[in-house]
């Protein structure tokens, strides 16, 4: 079926809003009503059996057999007073996105009727055929056993016609399968590191929750469009397409008007992600053209990661049910900015503090400091695995593209605890502090301001920027699974938190006071890390050889940072903190290089396909559409005529030397690909598809774009950058 663009156009131009039937009462009445939350768990379970399921929710106590049993009927009861009919272990393979398998809660009586069934056991455990989940050779096909497991920490909640049950997914042989396990793994190591910390400043703390607020980009366009670009459809991002003539030069899009067919759409998916209790509350514009913004308020991290990624899944749906469809990739238009998922970061106890809040008197200020100083410092000596911790394919057009955070991992603190932290390492001295000394230090660190006036006005181009309160991870692409970020960030601050516990403690043994010892052990953390510390353009040329000169890394390429995973003091870490095994981190290793080179290898195809299928016989079709007219004016005109074709052969040069170049493109990358798809380890073929066959794809982009601008509009057959961003 040959496509028509203008008959597509006209149908979508002709769409009208559907405005969701929003509930007569406020977001209070309806808040949640589709999770097993603590509110419905007290009303439907026996008092004994809550108390159970609270603790393993707050302290992560295993759930014994008895309350898991309670807990299920209850589950099942409520689930279906809400309309369900089957029941789902949803789980994070490690492609990325998620997972469920769904079976009814149908059990058959053996006289011809059937009841409804749900115990413990189907709860707490299930067995999906894993086989078809990337594992990086953890499980060998023939052993394709798989569990899931319940996580009670995470609410169940009704999807639809099924209730969905949050798993950590793992293999028969005891091995994550999955990103939530490792970042549970994490979360319990910084929970232990940080509770252990607090002790030196109240003795009442005995629970560090880590918070994660994220905040999600995406694009919207219509299906109709959408569907008749194959390479948006299929690889999530247009490979080549001209710019629109009004893109985001006048910068009137960010905080813009929200038109109304988005609008409804938004309504619509706040009303479902508020009922699914995803505390979701700004919505705005971005700075592209059809790009927007939801973020929720923050959350305990892996039920702020679990919403995350369930509010993906109803991005899709409800644009559907719009007629949109969402885009989650890095950088789905070449020459317009893309899309990243900021992940604001903290640390709080039991007792409501947020330990990266400045405090109010000396000792809450030396607390603050302790946290802000320890997470420098982790930062610094594991910035590499930071950045392999957002490496992907989509984020390789993002990164350092002036939009996005550069690839070198830097942190922004902002000028008054810049000073502050300056001022603490210029009274670094060796031995006991005087009280001179002391009184000078308590001085530095009476000077941390409650607000800190210049956070407000941030450093946008600082992949880990300080704003007050929290840290914000900025390199963290839209598409990607905030787990592996949140793990490794995790995991590197427990890390650097025990370090520091032990060193303060050798100094108290030696003689010094706490505080003393505390703040010395500081002054050393400030001094160390201080090349991560810049305050000035990440987006500028300098930073790149500043940074270098720091020592710092620049890691341009996704292959290229996955190297990190394997480096030896990594698989220490992640060991030594018991948050994935050496074989884990390993599998993962490998699934990575393997899932860049598969979506390269479909970028390629796709390319060439819409080349020699669709763009060639346009371009065909145009220089015969001149060749025919160059024709008949000669025909007519006779030598007079030469004159009047000089535009049509300059055309019809123009568009020759352009599919020439398409052609050769062509060639070039189909070449490239059998030597890379031949390459022997995936991380060959990764670095073979990022070095050689994606700067190919580029360049076969450049021709086809070159053409859009050229070949006449009705001719055209795939819908342009102005029709998909500005139709709404
Ligand atoms: P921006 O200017 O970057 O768009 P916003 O104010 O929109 O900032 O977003 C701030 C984000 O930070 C919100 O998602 C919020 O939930 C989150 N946040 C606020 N406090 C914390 C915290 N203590 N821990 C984690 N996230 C937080
Ligand atoms: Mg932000």
């Amino acid at each position: 079926m040959s496509l028509n663009r203008q008959q597509v156009m006209h149908d979508v131009l002709e769409r009208v809003p559907k405005l969701p039937t929003r509930p007569e009462n406020k977001i209070s009445a309806y808040y949640g009503e589709n999770v097993f939350n603590k509110f419905v768990m007290r009303s439907y379970l026996p008092d004994e059996a809550y108390k159970g399921i609270l603790k393993a929710m707050e302290d992560g106590t295993p759930v014994d057999r008895k309350v898991a049993d309670q807990t299920a009927t209850a589950m099942k009861e409520w689930a279906i007073s809400r309309g369900a009919t089957h029941y789902t272990h949803w789980f994070q393979p490690l492609t990325g996105s998620t997972a469920e398998k769904h079976d009814s809660f149908i059990a058959p009586t053996g006289d011809g009727r059937a009841i409804e069934k749900f115990d413990g056991s189907l709860l707490v455990q299930q067995e999906p055929d894993a086989s078809s989940f990337p594992n990086g050779g953890i499980r060998n096909t023939f052993e394709a056993r798989g569990y899931t497991l319940w996580d009670p920490t995470s609410p169940a909640f009704v999807m639809g016609e099924t209730l969905c049950i949050p798993t950590i997914f793992i293999s028969y042989t005891g091995f994550a399968l999955d990103n939530k396990t490792p970042l549970l793994k994490a979360l319990a190591a910084v929970d232990k590191a940080a509770t252990s910390v607090c002790q030196y400043f109240d003795k009442n703390i005995t629970k560090v929750n880590a918070s994660l607020g994220w905040e999600q980009e995406y694009f919207l366009v219509d299906k109709a469009l959408y569907a008749a670009r194959p390479d948006l459809a299929m690889t999530g991002r247009a490979l080549f397409g001209a710019q629109p003539a009004k893109g985001q030069q006048l910068d009137d899009h960010y905080f813009g008007s929200i038109p109304q067919r988005v609008s409804a759409f938004m309504k619509d998916f706040e009303l479902e992600a508020h009922k699914l209790g995803i505390p979701v509350t700004t919505r705005h514009n971005e700075v592209a053209p059809n790009q927007f913004e939801v973020a929720p308020v923050y959350e305990e991290a892996n039920l702020a990661n679990d919403h995350n990624l369930l509010l993906m899944e109803l991005l899709e749906i409800i644009a559907q049910k719009h007629d949109f469809r969402v885009l989650l990739h890095e950088k789905p238009f070449p020459g317009l900015n893309g899309s990243g998922k900021h992940n604001n970061w903290s640390l709080g106890t039991n007792t409501g503090v947020n330990l990266l809040k400045p405090g109010t008197n000396p000792k809450t200020n030396l607390r603050f400091l302790t946290f802000f100083v320890n997470t420098l410092a982790a930062l610094h000596t594991h910035a590499d695995i930071v950045r392999a911790s957002f490496a992907g394919v989509g984020n390789d057009h993002r990164l350092g593209a002036n939009e996005a955070p550069p690839a070198i991992i830097s942190a922004f603190i902002g000028s008054q605890l810049s000073e502050l932290l300056d001022g603490l390492e210029k009274h670094i001295k060796a031995g006991k502090l005087t009280p001179a000394d002391k009184t000078a230090l308590k001085l530095e660190i009476g000077r941390i301001p409650e607000a800190l006036l210049d956070n407000t006005d941030r450093n946008r181009t600082s992949p880990f920027a300080f704003t007050g309160n929290k840290f914000e991870l900025r390199a963290v692409g839209s598409s990607a699974n905030c787990a592996v970020p949140m793990t490794v960030l995790n995991t590197i601050v427990a890390e650097q938190l025990g370090l520091f516990k032990k060193s303060v403690d050798a100094r108290i043994k030696k003689g010094d006071g706490k505080d003393e010892a505390i703040l010395k052990e500081l002054q050393a953390l400030i001094k160390q890390s201080k090349a991560i510390r810049f305050e000035g353009n990440g987006y500028g040329d300098e930073w790149v050889k500043e940074a270098k000169k720091r020592g710092l890394s620049n890691m341009r390429t996704s292959p290229e940072a996955l190297g990190v995973w394997g480096r030896k003091e990594v698989v220490s870490l992640f060991e030594d903190l018991k948050v994935l095994k050496p074989e884990e981190l390993a599998a993962r290793r490998e699934i990575e290089y393997e899932k860049y080179m598969m979506k390269r290898q479909i970028e390629a195809t796709i390319a060439c396909d819409l080349a020699q299928n669709t763009i060639l016989p346009a371009a065909i079709n145009y220089q015969n559409f001149l060749l025919e007219n160059i024709m008949g004016i000669e025909e007519t005109f006779g030598k007079k005529g030469s004159k009047m074709i000089r535009p049509q052969k300059d055309l019809l040069e123009k568009t020759s030397t352009l599919v020439n170049d398409l052609y050769t493109s062509m060639g070039k990358i189909s070449n490239e690909m059998d030597k890379a798809n031949s390459a022997s380890s995936h991380q060959k073929q990764a670095e073979a598809y990022g070095k050689i066959v994606t700067p190919l794809i580029e360049e076969l982009g450049v021709s086809c774009t070159v053409l859009e601008g050229i070949i006449d509009n009705e001719l055209w057959p795939l819908p342009k950058f102005t029709e998909l961003l500005f139709t709404r």
